[in-house]
Parts: C-alpha cells; sequence; structure tokens
C-alpha cells in the first residue's frame, strides 16, 4: 500500500529554486533512502512529506489523505500522532535524563507519567541503551545520545519516521550501529521510514533508493531500475 503520494511538488526559498517537480511514492513499511549531493534539495523534500513546509505548488497525500493544505494545527498534529522525526543532531533536551526524554512526547500526548516512563525503558532497551536511562545526555557519547534521539522518535509509535541525516555527526562505526539499529526496528515495527542523506553508505540500508538532482528526481540512476525490480515490471 501507498502511505505518502508526492505529486508535482515545487518550491522555492525567494529566488532560489529547491524542488522542481518531485512526483514520488512511499510504500508502507518500505525504507526509501533520498540522496543526492548537498543543496539539491532532500531536506526541503522531506519536509514537505512530513508536513513541516507547504510547497509552492504540487500535492502530499498521506494515508489517501490530502495534507498539504491542512492548516498548520491539523498538520502538526499529524505530525505528533502519526509521524516521528529524527535529525542529525538528536535535539535531547539536555537538562532531561534519556528516560525523560523518551517519556516526553508521550507525556504531551496526556499519557500518564509511570506508563510513560516504562514505555521510556522499553524503547531505550530496544534500542539498545537500556544503561543510560538515568544519564543526561551531557554524560552520554554521540552515538548513545542519537539511539535515545530514535528511542523518543519511535515512542509514540509512528506510522512513518523521517530521518535527516540521522547519523552524519558520528563517525563511520558509530553512525552503522545506529542505522542498523534503526532498521531492524523499523522493520520490526513496520515503520516506514524516509532517510535523507547525502552518504551513498547510509543508503545501502536502504530497500530503495530515490537520487535528488537540482530539485528533480534522477530518471536515469540505479533508482529507477530498483523500483522496475521491485514492482515486476
Ligand atoms: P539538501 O538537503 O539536499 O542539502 P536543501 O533542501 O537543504 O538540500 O536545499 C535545497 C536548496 O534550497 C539549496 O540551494 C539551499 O541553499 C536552498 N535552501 C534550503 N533552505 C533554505 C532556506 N531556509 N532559505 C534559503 N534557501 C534555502
Amino acid at each position: 500500500m501507498t502511505i505518502i503520494q508526492a505529486r508535482g511538488l515545487v518550491r522555492s526559498y525567494g529566488p532560489t529554486p529547491a524542488l522542481r517537480g518531485i512526483t514520488l511514492d512511499v510504500e508502507e513499511g518500505e525504507i526509501l533512502a533520498v540522496t543526492g549531493p548537498s543543496g539539491c534539495g532532500k531536506s526541503t523534500l522531506l519536509h514537505c512529506l512530513a508536513g513541516i513546509l507547504r510547497p509552492d505548488a504540487g500535492e502530499v497525500h498521506y494515508a489517501g489523505r490530502r495534507i498539504d493544505t491542512d492548516s498548520e494545527k491539523v498538520r502538526s498534529r499529524l505530525r505528533r500522532t502519526d509521524f516521528g522525526v529524527l535529525f542529525q543532531f538528536g535535539q535531547l533536551v539536555m537538562e532531561l535524563t534519556a528516560a525523560e526524554n523518551v517519556a516526553l512526547p508521550l507525556l504531551l500526548a496526556g499519557t500518564g507519567r509511570r506508563e510513560a516512563r516504562a514505555a521510556a525503558l522499553a524503547w531505550l532497551d530496544r534500542v539498545g541503551v537500556a544503561d543510560v536511562a538515568d544519564q543526561q545526555p551531557g554524560e552520554m557519547s554521540g552515538g548513545q545520545q542519537q539511539r535515545c534521539a530514535l528511542a523518543r522518535a519511535l515512542v509514540t509509535e509512528p506510522r512513518v519516521l523521517f530521518a535527516d541525516e540521522p547519523t552524519g555527526a558520528l563517525d563511520t562505526l558509530t553512525g552503522e550501529q545506529v542505522l542498523g539499529q534503526l532498521v531492524r526496528v523499523a522493520h520490526e515495527h513496520h515503520t516506514t521510514v524516509v532517510l535523507v542523506t547525502h552518504e551513498p553508505r547510509v543508503a545501502g540500508y536502504a530497500d530503495r533508493e530515490v537520487t535528488l538532482r537540482d530539485g528533480v528526481l534522477d530518471q536515469t540512476g540505479p533508482a529507477i531500475a530498483a523500483q522496475h525490480g521491485r514492482h515486476g515490471r
């Protein structure tokens, strides 16, 4: 099933075109890598798909419903209930412990304190950092912080996880470990992942890859061959 459909997305920042007509389907449960050189429009595409940015033209549909024309209020509620986001720097709250950080989205959604903490501990365990539950980010390594941010992005059990260069701030080995965990957990929970990266190595963890060049999808790259293979055309 297609969970996200983008049709003819166009987006500029003033005179700078970032997206110049992107049409893309994301299938439920797949890990889709969006690759391409820096500045080609990857982040802008991810922000449009996640309802953070509105495209200037084109449409975004999520679970069969058009969302780009929704108000900011409706889109922000959708982001809280159905989407998770993970950025290059985990953006953890430095004054809170790992468990408190992970519990935060649940507390904001009205879950009781005890239940939220139990879920946070379970997710920290799932991503392999149960041992840092009561430490603050400043006491944790970069990899531990990013795993904690991953747990926080997944604790609400989103249908789609949007990850923008999630290992960009980590060394190679740590980055691969975090990514391996992300892929394993996403597959286990049937979570759809849209993973933006300029590192070809990172894209290797995805089920499918599309490449952007100057705001358009590269129609000549391996991405198209892979799509054809996947759909048996
Ligand atoms: P990528 O994620 O592939 O590096 P971006 O989507 O961040 O690409 O950027 C695409 C283009 O839009 C680039 O030319 C970039 O300089 C420009 N751009 C991105 N964000 C802004 C912004 N907030 N203001 C002005 N230009 C921007």
